[in-house]
C-alpha cells in the first residue's frame, strides 16, 4: 500500500502502523462479509485498499428533489453514490460515459429519502449490485412502498466513522442533520485525490465540516436562496421544515463556509441538490462569488466552480493526481 505524506492532516489520528492495522483489520472485515455474500450478490472485494491509479473521475447524472446519483470512478472500478433515478436512467447515464451497471461495484447510500433510493428494487433484484447503507437507511428503504421488495442480500451496513475500502477508494461515511434517520454524507480517498460529498443538510455539523475542509474535490448543498423560499409558493410549515436544522443548506450557508474555509488544495467545487422552486445555478453560482470575493480569495484559472443541474448530467470530470 503506498501512503503519502500528504494524508497526514487526516482525521485518523493514528501513527502509519495504527492506521495501517486499522485499514488491515476493516479490508479482512470486508472479505470475510463479502465471502459469506458473494453467492448471492454479485460482489467483489478490493484488498488493493488504495487505488494507485492517479485518475478520479466524477459525474453527476441528476442532483435535486427530483432524483439524485453520482458515479465516482478510475479506470479499473467504479461507485455510485445514490439511485434516485430509475434503473433505466441510470444505465443510460453510465452508458453515455462509456460504462455499464456491471461496472459498478456497490451503491453507497446517503439517506432514504425517494430522491435518492429510487433504483433500489431494480439495483438489488434485476442487477444484484450490493448497497451500502447506515441500519437506518436500510430500514427506510423497507418501510417505503417504492423500494420495501428490495432484496436485502445485496445490503452491506455503513456505520458513521467507520471507513471501509471498495473499488480502489477508501471511504469514510460521516454522520449529517436531516429530516431521515441515519443520514451520512461520504468522504471517499484514493492515493491522489480526496472528495467529499455532503447533500441533504440542517446544517454544517463539526465532523462534516471536518471532511469537507479536508478535500481537494467538494460536492456540497447549495439548495435556496432565502428570499425565493420565503416569497415563494411553499407553505411555511414546507419553508420551516427546509430552512430547519434538519433541512437543506442555503446558498449563503454555503457560500459562507466555503469561503471561510477555502484553501489551495480545493480543485473542484460543485455545488448540489438545488431547489427547482427557489433557487437558480446562477443565483447560487452569484452568492459563492460574491462571499469569495468579500473575503477577498482570488481564484487561478485551474480551479472548477460550478451548479451540478437538476435533470441534466454534467460531464464526466476525470481529474488527474496533482
Ligand atoms: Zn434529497
Ligand atoms: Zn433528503
Amino acid at each position: 500500500m503506498e501512503y503519502k505524506a500528504g494524508y497526514s492532516g487526516l482525521p485518523l489520528a493514528v501513527t502509519i502502523s495504527k492506521l495501517s492495522m486499522r485499514m488491515i483489520e476493516n479490508g479482512i472485515h470486508i472479505w470475510m462479509l463479502g465471502s459469506l455474500k458473494t453467492y448471492f450478490c454479485s460482489f467483489s472485494i478490493d484488498m488493493d485498499l488504495f487505488s494507485s491509479l492517479e485518475q478520479f473521475e466524477f459525474c453527476a447524472f441528476a442532483s435535486g428533489s427530483s432524483g439524485n446519483c453520482y458515479y465516482i470512478g478510475h479506470p479499473e472500478g467504479a461507485l455510485l453514490i445514490d439511485m434516485g433515478l430509475s434503473a433505466r436512467k441510470i444505465q443510460r447515464n453510465l452508458k453515455r460515459i462509456g460504462k455499464n451497471l456491471s461496472d459498478i461495484h456497490a451503491v453507497l447510500v446517503t439517506h432514504d429519502h425517494i430522491d435518492h433510493i429510487r433504483a433500489a428494487e431494480s439495483i438489488t433484484k434485476d442487477h444484484r449490485i450490493p448497497v451500502y447503507a447506515t441500519k437506518g437507511t436500510q430500514r427506510g428503504m423497507l418501510s417505503n412502498r417504492f423500494t420495501a421488495q428490495s432484496d436485502t442480500s445485496c445490503f452491506y451496513d455503513l456505520t458513521p466513522d467507520k471507513p471501509l475500502f471498495l473499488a480502489g477508494f477508501r471511504i469514510l461515511p460521516f454522520s449529517i442533520s436531516h429530516d431521515a434517520e441515519e443520514s451520512v454524507g461520504f468522504f471517499i480517498q484514493n492515493s491522489h485525490k480526496r472528495f467529499c460529498l455532503a447533500t441533504d443538510l440542517g446544517f454544517i455539523n463539526e465532523t462534516a465540516a471536518f471532511y469537507l475542509k479536508s478535500a481537494n474535490i467538494i460536492v456540497l448543498e447549495s439548495n435556496y436562496d432565502e428570499q425565493m423560499l420565503v416569497n415563494g409558493p411553499y407553505p411555511l410549515y414546507l419553508q420551516q421544515r427546509i430552512k430547519s436544522e434538519r433541512g437543506h443548506l442555503s446558498n449563503v450557508q454555503a457560500a459562507q463556509f466555503l469561503s471561510e474555509h477555502w484553501h489551495d488544495a480545493i480543485s473542484h467545487v460543485f455545488l448540489a441538490h438545488l431547489s427547482k422552486q427557489n433557487n437558480t445555478s446562477e443565483t447560487a453560482l452569484k452568492t459563492l462569488f460574491d462571499q469569495l470575493k468579500t473575503k477577498g480569495i482570488t481564484l487561478n484559472s485551474t480551479i472548477h466552480i460550478s451548479a451540478l443541474e437538476r435533470t441534466i448530467p454534467s460531464p464526466l470530470f476525470r481529474l488527474d493526481g496533482n
